[in-house]
């Protein structure tokens, strides 16, 4: 006779966990307060917040731009049928909650090198890396740099795969691993201003939910082994795991740190400022920074913004985007046809005529930081007005 078991017992629901307790180390409170960013919902990804929520990882933020398609089916465990056509990070996120209700997980349709301020980033104990491109890893790399928060990057191929993990100050980075070809790559695909979304999502890699779980379940390793840092487990930081699904050979390279490498440096004491986005003007921004800095001081973005196009036949039109995200068909000019040139800025120094415009015109993301300069003094500020509207209440 089968006794009934109560579902909504608190004895039920906190037996869940015992086995993991039985781990001398474990510390469940930990994986329950602990804030996870997922970047990459395709096959590493599903295994990664699979894992995540079968672990009790408390909150789970999952950042993918991209719809299901029927392809993914056959590498996603996470996604059904019925789901393609939808958002990838909106049905990992829900799906992720039913697998585990004790868990919050959040799905964020965006692109992770433009849409995602570095005050998301802040926030994280951990970042997972389930991505297939460099650009993407590079900027990833870069923003936890930044606010010196550990990643751990994941790449499968076939059969095949690899695991990485990253901690500011404890060796080399992802930008250090990265070879001339791996620049060549990347360079030509900024070079390519007239690729689509579309067609940078061509020369797709071939993958298995075999090698993908495989892969998941060691980044998910090293992230547990980041949690529990204070235990003085052995880490991956600075190293690869190199998994070979054809003779089962693996191993453990160790990466050198480059000392010349761009991406190391971390941001000093950042300043919480109710400013939001798109509400708040370049102008007060450049204001709040002089008080701070004196009257010198000047307004900096990490990255490069195309301001205003201008044409051989005279004609111009502004621009105000991120230089990256520039695509050909922005260049054109509308009386001639021709390709126009651009003029860019990452500094703002109180003479330009759009002081009355917001971060968010520019391209800048919510809850991201900036940085108020005057000399070699730097102060560091974020958007903290854009908080809830990124996480909620
Ligand atoms: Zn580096
Ligand atoms: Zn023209």
């Amino acid at each position: 006779m089968n006794e009934k078991i109560d579902l909504t017992a608190e004895s039920f629901e906190e037996d869940r966990y015992a086995r993991l307790r039985l781990i001398p180390w474990w510390d469940q409170d930990r994986l329950k307060q602990a804030s996870v960013m997922v970047v990459g919902a395709g096959a590493l990804g599903n295994e990664l917040i699979k894992n995540l929520a079968l672990l009790g990882v408390g909150k789970i933020y999952i950042f993918d731009m991209d719809r299901i398609e029927n392809t993914n089916l056959t590498r996603a465990v996470l996604f059904r049928r019925e789901d393609v056509g939808c958002f990838k990070a909106e049905i990992a996120a829900e799906r992720a909650c039913r697998m585990n209700p004790d868990i919050f997980a959040k799905g964020f349709v965006a692109n992770i090198i433009d849409d995602v301020g570095l005050g998301v980033f802040r926030r994280m104990d951990v970042v997972l890396g389930g991505l297939d491109n460099r650009e993407a890893r590079l900027a990833i790399n870069q923003a936890c740099y930044k606010v010196n928060k550990p990643w751990v990057d994941g790449a499968i191929e076939v059969l095949n795969g690899f695991a990485r993990v990253f901690v500011p100050g404890r060796g080399a980075c992802y930008e250090c691993t990265m070879t001339e070809t791996d620049w060549a790559l990347i360079n030509k695909r900024k070079s390519c201003a007239m690729l689509t979304h579309a067609q940078m999502n061509e020369g797709k890699i071939p993958t298995t939910p075999t090698s993908s779980s495989v892969i998941a379940g060691v980044q998910v390793q090293e992230m547990l082994k980041l949690l529990h840092q204070d235990r003085g487990l052995p880490t991956l930081a600075g190293k690869g795991f190199v998994f070979n699904g054809l003779t089962h050979d693996s191993y453990v390279v160790e990466y050198q740190e480059k000392p010349d490498c761009m991406s190391h440096d971390t941001y000093g004491e950042i300043q919480e400022m109710p400013w939001e986005a798109d509400k708040t003007t370049l102008g007060s921004m450049l204001q709040t920074i002089r008080s701070d800095l004196g009257e010198t001081a000047v307004l900096e973005f990490d990255r490069e913004i195309a301001l205003t196009a201008r044409c051989g036949c005279g004609s111009s039109k502004p621009l105000f985007c991120p230089v990256h995200k520039l695509r050909g068909e922005m260049l054109l000019c509308d009386s001639c046809g021709g390709t126009m040139q651009f003029s860019t800025a990452h500094t703002l120094n109180g003479s330009e005529s759009f002081l009355d415009q917001t971060p968010a015109a520019l391209g800048i993301p919510p809850l991201h930081i900036v940085c108020g300069r005057a000399g070699t003094t730097m102060k560091y500020y974020e958007l903290t007005g854009d908080y809830v509207r990124v996480f909620g209440e």
